[in-house]
């Protein structure tokens, strides 16, 4: 089974692309879905969430308080590594499992979508790294205008990543996603039939 990465800045539009690749068939293993997943109530990560960051992280329900949790993780340094310290694991052997289900269903190609792909390091364990490119400041007005944000939270999120350059140097292919959505299909579609025949990937 081949693999795929796929990555991009906060708002570049990975979750439109991997949208289109499963429409083509391909398997996505989606890492923020995941990421949501093992903070479900009752689950043994988001114990160890609320035994290290304090029980005021959870709602009366027992969900994740995410505002809550993003003040006190997110405050300094110590305390961001200390959360992915609990969550990569989880999430890393989550995306294992979904890649050995897909190759024990018989997928051909699979892809992760993955925003720090190339901040772990995983991109080396993929046979190509796509990366969906869109300069940061069409990021922000994007995630403002469609999704709400607000403005200093997206620059914000966007200073934590990595630089769109080293993203770039990592990439064996690049989507640029700065036009209209009606340029980006074409690309796409351009990625799957290279996928299919081989091409992608010499
Ligand atoms: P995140 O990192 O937050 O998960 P993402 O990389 O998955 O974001 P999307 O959610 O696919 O990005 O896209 C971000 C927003 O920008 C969405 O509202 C999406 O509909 C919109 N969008 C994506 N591509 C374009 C485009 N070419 N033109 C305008 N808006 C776009």
């Amino acid at each position: 089974m081949k693999k795929i990465g796929l990555t991009g800045g906060i708002g570049s539009g990975k979750t439109t692309v991997a949208a289109m690749l499963a429409e083509a068939g391909f398997r996505v293993v989606d890492a923020d879905k995941i990421a949501r997943e093992i903070m479900e109530p009752g689950s043994p990560v988001l114990a160890k969430v609320a035994e290290e960051f304090g029980h005021d992280v959870l709602k009366v329900d027992g969900s994740l308080d995410r505002a809550e949790l993003a003040r006190r993780a997110f405050a300094d340094k110590g305390a961001t590594q200390q959360l992915n310290a609990i969550t990569h694991p989880a999430i890393r052997s989550e995306s294992h499992r979904q890649f050995i289900q897909a190759e024990a269903d018989g997928v051909a190609v699979s892809v992760y979508d993955m925003p720090l792909l190339i901040e772990l390091g995983l991109n080396k364990d993929m046979d190509l790294t796509v990366v969906v490119d869109v300069a940061a400041e069409e990021r922000v007005k994007r995630l403002v205008s469609s999704r709400g944000l607000d403005e200093a939270d997206a620059r914000a999120r966007i200073k934590q990543q990595i630089g769109d350059d080293a993203r770039k140097a990592a990439a064996d292919w690049i989507i640029d996603n700065n036009g209209p959505l009606e340029e980006l299909a074409p690309q796409v579609k351009r990625l799957i039939d290279a996928v299919k025949t081989g091409e992608a990937f010499q």
